[in-house]
């Protein structure tokens, strides 16, 4: 008989796989899982609801070394909140899609499972949809090693004071170091950046996420630091730009 493992995970890309079949990619704990789900293409199949994307799903799965098939599952969350609303949608596939092309380069998948899932939550009973991506795209730089140096200037090495993030340098310029180059941000944006970047998923109210709602100078800068850094153009923020 062959092994059946049992995982809990979200469900970030799904392709079409022979007939009826899906081919998921499931974010877990654990690191990513590509798990097939029969009949899920099917109207009148168990298996139907969780063969979709945005889904968080607990299942049970055969063990393979290549692809696994799922045996059975259930729905953990729909987010029916966020795919009911486009917009909100779309900013929640702007997340999955940085995990996806990501997914190998992560190392410590539990706590990007559980920021994703805390953020998705945040995301279902916010207005303030741009300022939280905005907060997973900052915070996930840590977690892809391209965070900018917060404490020493990459210019002369100092304690940066009163710093201005420069994104081509990957860090905060110090006060000293400021009048040699234009920085990427002023300092007072870059207090917020790095208020972002430090700041507990559960801490930001409101006010927080007013200010950082739609700012414009913040979300240039980590649009060109994904660029610069990473080499990657988000196709899903240039829809919402359209739409939204
Ligand atoms: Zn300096």
């Amino acid at each position: 008989m062959r092994k059946i493992i049992k995982s809990k995970g979200l469900i970030i890309k799904v392709q079409d796989y022979l007939e009826n079949a899906v081919l998921a990619t499931i974010l877990t704990e654990n690191g990513k899982e590509s798990i097939i789900i029969k009949g899920a293409k099917k109207l009148n199949t168990s298996t139907r609801r969780l063969g979709n994307v945005l889904t968080l799903i607990e299942y049970n799965h055969t063990e393979s070394s290549g692809l696994s098939v799922l045996t059975e599952g259930v729905v953990v969350d729909n987010y029916t909140l966020i795919k009911d609303e486009l917009l909100k949608f779309n900013y929640a596939l702007v997340m999955l899609e940085k995990i996806n092309f990501f997914i190998e380069e992560f190392t410590d998948y539990k706590t990007l499972y559980n920021f994703t899932i805390s953020l998705l939550n945040k995301l279902k009973e916010t207005s303030y949809l741009n300022a939280v991506v905005l907060i997973f795209q900052i915070k996930i730089l840590y977690l892809l090693g391209v965070a900018p140096s917060f404490n020493r200037c990459p210019v002369c090495g100092k304690k940066a004071i009163n710093a201005a993030l420069d994104i081509k340098s990957g860090g905060f310029i110090c006060e000293d170091c400021h009048y040699l180059k234009e920085t990427s941000l002023n300092i007072e944006d870059s207090k917020l950046f790095k208020e972002i970047y430090v700041t507990k998923v559960n801490d930001f109210n409101d006010e927080l996420l007013i200010k950082i709602d739609n700012h414009i100078n913040i979300n240039k800068c980590v649009k060109s630091y994904y660029e610069w850094h990473l080499d990657f153009k988000s196709k899903v923020l240039d829809i919402i730009e359209k739409i939204g």
